[in-house]
């Protein structure tokens, strides 16, 4: 679940002060609409409760998604001067951070640090691209009776991959990923995160492949 905290801000047309609610943690798994509103620009949004006047006002908060490999700490846009101060401060914060938070999900994810939701919004519009690319391939995958292993998110944003790789045979390697590759690029050519991953796979001196999880 994300969870709220209330903090005091002051409206910068009437200069009223008032409580208003932040997300401290932001779930990106469980809270879809709270991920749309951070990639359509409206997540520091506020309403003044005297003045009506809309403005944007930034606090801390952590952006977890494990399923993507996201742990994410953003400051505020405004920190950026005293940059180095607040890095040192985030990395401690995740030092102090419980393994065991989080059902224990936070194990293996390496934290990114940001400054202003800005820096997270082209991040999480991206790879809603990257996910319904790679559910149109799941779905034609099945139709083909390939199966599909996951493939690390990290790499997958590295090199521009589908996190899903479709595959013949037992196991996901480099063979069988070809061959099922080169079929669902033969019924459908418009997929380009397909084609990139074509181009990963013939690279490959080994069968093993790196960047499935
Ligand atoms: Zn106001």
């Amino acid at each position: 679940m994300s969870t709220k905290g209330v903090f005091r801000v002051k409206c910068p047309s009437c200069g009223d002060n008032f409580d208003a609610d932040f997300w401290t943690v932001v779930r990106g798994d469980s809270d879809a609409d709270l991920k749309d509103l951070i990639i359509s620009g409206e997540f520091d949004l506020l309403g003044c409760p005297r003045c009506s006047t809309v403005f944007s006002h930034e606090e801390p908060f952590l952006y977890l998604d494990p399923r993507y490999e996201l742990l994410v700490f953003v400051m505020p846009e405004n920190y950026r001067p005293e940059k180095e101060k607040w890095l040192a401060k985030m990395r401690a914060d995740y030092e102090a951070l419980d393994p065991a938070s989080f059902g224990g999900r936070l194990a293996g994810l390496e934290p990114a640090y940001f400054f202003g939701v800005g820096e997270l919004s082209p991040l999480l519009s991206r790879d809603r691209d990257m996910e319904e690319e790679s559910e149109v391939l799941a779905c034609l995958a099945g139709e083909s009776n390939f199966k599909t292993a996951k493939i690390k998110a990290g790499e997958a944003r590295l090199r521009d991959l589908p996190f899903c790789l479709p595959y013949s045979g037992p196991a996901p390697v480099k063979g069988g990923a070809l061959s099922a590759v080169k079929k669902l690029l033969a019924v459908n050519d418009a997929l380009p995160r397909l084609k990139n991953l074509l181009k990963e796979l013939e690279v490959l001196a080994a069968e093993e492949i790196p960047f499935v999880k």
